[in-house]
């Protein structure tokens, strides 16, 4: 055969190689999976063949639906939703996934003194947040809230008060987003991003080889979903949790908002100077926690707990004086790509 023409075919097989090989794969996918009544949304940068696509899709649906299973307590078959309907003061056993959740999730109410606590289900359904609706008093309740009066023991839990009942909804999305990091990690993609309900985890680097940059969004209710940016911060195998008064909240007649955190000490909604605040830290299901819990303290006691929790980095919203503006603080080391430090309400 004639030595160009062998050349030529070469290349010719090699370049349909190639394009064969492009049609078969994905060139940065980004998708979302419905999961805890909201979407998890995934990004992964590089090239990706069509069929790991396809496999790694269906372990985080399976990811996913184990976290459901276990956490929700919209749904009356899941773990959580048998422990609540379980009026018994007798051992109740757990999977490992809820024994997990459930031992990071007392560790927190304790470092936090109360502020994180998951026994606020029946307040969480009193002030209409829940998927059930709560007649009894104010005090009544409080008779079956406290994360003290709830232990865990070898894989079991052991309520102290028949009535009392969890909701772990502050930290099982970040959990959540673990999981499925953990499944894209052990796919062999380092360089992604996952998201559920604005907690997320950022892996390596993006398309374009640098940082995640993420918008946090300006607390103001009733705005779409990042319309209006606060700051952006710039990322790498972190997680964030953001947590606010701006997006779940009830109106009174009078008028004024409370929203769907709880200051368990009170059993009322936490009202506190924060307006959102978004935490960084190795684990999204521990940012989770902690920015619930800031929420509750407030920027006060919130700065001198992070002063000696220097594994999280916060950036506080926090409702200025005036009622129209916003002013933010953020702890040493927040990484913050730019700052702008008021903006109109
Ligand atoms: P997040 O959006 O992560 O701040 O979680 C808020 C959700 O956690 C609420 O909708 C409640 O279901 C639950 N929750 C409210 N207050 C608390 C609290 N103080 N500690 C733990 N969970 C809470
Ligand atoms: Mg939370």
């Amino acid at each position: 055969m004639n030595k160009k023409l062998l050349i030529g075919m070469i290349c010719v097989l090699a370049l349909g190689g190639f394009s064969w090989f492009k049609a078969q794969s994905v060139a940065d996918p980004s998708w979302a999976q419905a999961t805890m009544g909201t979407e998890c949304h995934i990004t992964l940068a590089g090239s990706v063949p069509k069929r790991d696509l396809a496999a790694l899709r269906k372990k985080i649906d399976t990811a996913l639906a184990d976290v459901n299973h276990c956490m929700s307590t919209w749904q009356a078959d899941t773990e959580i939703s048998k422990f609540n309907a379980f009026q018994s003061l007798e051992p109740f056993p757990i999977s490992p996934a809820f024994a997990e959740v459930m031992q990071s999730a007392l560790a927190f109410s304790a470092a936090t003194d109360g502020a994180f606590d998951p026994t606020v289900k029946p307040l969480v359904d009193h002030w209409g947040f829940g998927p059930a609706a709560d007649e009894e008093s104010l005090a009544e309740i409080m008779e079956a809230v406290g994360w003290q009066k709830v232990r865990l023991e070898n894989n079991t839990l052991i309520k102290d008060h028949p009535e009392l009942e969890l909701d772990l909804s502050a930290i099982a999305k970040g959990y959540g987003v673990d999981c499925v990091a953990e499944v894209i990690r052990a796919s062999g993609h380092p360089d992604f991003i996952v998201e559920i309900g604005g907690e997320i985890v950022a892996g390596g680097t993006n398309p374009s080889a640098k940082l995640w940059r993420i918008g946090i969004e300006s607390p103001e209710p009733g705005r779409a979903f990042g319309e209006e940016i606060f700051q952006t911060v710039e990322i790498s195998n972190k997680a964030m949790a953001t947590s606010g008064d701006y997006r779940n909240f009830r109106v009174r007649s009078d008028g004024t908002r409370y929203s769907h955190i709880i200051d368990p000490h009170t059993g009322k909604p936490a009202m506190s100077d924060v307006a959102a605040v978004t935490v960084i830290a190795a684990r999204c299901m521990d940012a989770d926690a902690v920015a619930t819990s800031l929420c509750v303290m407030g920027s006060e006691k919130g700065f001198q707990w992070l002063e000696n929790h220097p594994e999280f980095q916060a950036l506080f919203i926090l409702h200025s004086n005036d009622g129209n503006t916003f002013t933010s603080k953020a702890t040493a080391g927040f990484p913050v790509s730019e700052k702008q430090n008021r903006i109109g309400k």
